[in-house]
């Protein structure tokens, strides 16, 4: 096992709990030559009360809608990947870890039009710390730059999608922001409008109001975004979707990344313009410790987010 690697002991594989090292499929398998596969991210928080899986449900109805657009015969219901989920934790015996569930076309069909083919489901629990950014502590903030990269135009790539193919754009963006000395990027939409980072939703403040791109922008419509907007108005502060054009980042008062792997991480810097004061903006802030309250149970679970788990705490914080 590579010192950095995440890896856990345990996989679910359609109803089965295998060992790590047998969860594999053939390189003929339709997702290694075209892409087919659609997947989710989820985190699993250590509690007072043993694990707890943020926004279990929301996760798995994504999988499955991404699954319906790709016309990929998913053959477990959300109600069975939830169980799911809480079955790999408890046979990892981990309270804080990443969770990717994947439904991946297999079989061997050398064509595109693979239906008919065999599609199987995983679910993987990964230890990944709570610093998804390189070199970002998210009480420090990132710095970002605009990608060259645009995202897929509508009608070309269903972003609603969760789709493993629409990450080579993403993979392009993120590569071409480290290769540049950034920590990460922010892309345009086909419009030159603001759209989203490499894997995680945007949202900007300007006099007291959160600014985020809509869903029609070419984004992913985000578990976290979501989240924070309700968070917001739990804060009586207003959200706005509204095309932001590229201008507007250098502007603004705060900015910040939401997304699963990047929770809440605040931009202080995009295109070496500073964002306010160059410093976590204080919204920014005040929403990412209710966040961060909320997923590890310091706060009251007021909107029902939280799935608990039951294993040793000790355990998983190893
Ligand atoms: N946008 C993209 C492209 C993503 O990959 C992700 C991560 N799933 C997000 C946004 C954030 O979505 P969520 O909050 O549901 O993790």
């Amino acid at each position: 096992m590579a010192e950095h690697s995440g890896r856990t002991a345990k996989i679910w594989r359609d109803g089965a709990i295998v060992d790590w090292a047998d969860a594999n499929i053939h390189v003929m398998s339709h997702v290694v030559h075209y892409g087919s596969a659609v997947f989710e991210g989820m985190r699993s928080y250590e509690t007072p009360r043993g694990g707890a899986v943020f926004r279990l449900r929301e996760h798995m109805r994504r999988l499955h809608e991404s699954a319906k657009i790709y016309e990929l015969p998913l053959r477990w219901s959300v109600d069975e990947l939830c169980q799911a989920t809480v079955d790999t934790l408890v046979a990892n015996d981990l309270a804080h870890c990443y969770i990717r569930p994947v439904v991946v076309r297999t079989g061997e069909e050398m064509g595109i039009h693979a239906h008919g083919q065999p599609v199987e489901t995983f679910i993987i629990c990964w230890h990944w710390g709570r610093n998804y950014l390189p070199h970002v502590q998210p009480e420090g903030g990132a710095r970002c730059c605009v990608s060259s990269w645009r995202r897929a135009a509508p009608n070309t790539f269903p972003t609603m999608a969760k789709a493993s193919g629409n990450y080579l754009n993403a993979q392009l963006a993120k590569a071409e922001a480290l290769r540049n000395g950034y920590d990460e990027a922010i892309m345009l939409d086909i419009a030159g409008n603001v759209a989203e980072g490499s894997g995680q939703n945007l949202f900007l403040v300007r006099d007291g109001v959160l600014l985020t791109p809509p869903i029609a922008g070419g984004i992913l419509h985000g578990i976290t975004r979501d989240a924070v907007m309700r968070i917001a108005a739990d804060f009586d502060l207003t959200v706005r979707e509204i095309e932001i054009p590229r201008e507007m980042l250098y502007v603004a008062d705060e900015a910040f990344f939401c997304g699963t792997a990047a929770e809440v991480t605040p931009i202080v810097a995009i295109d070496k313009y500073s964002i306010g004061t160059g410093k976590p903006g204080p919204i920014a802030t005040r929403i990412r410790e209710r966040f961060m309250a909320v997923v590890t149970g310091r706060a009251p679970d007021t909107h029902g987010w939280l799935t608990h788990v039951p294993v040793s705490v000790a355990a998983g914080s190893k």
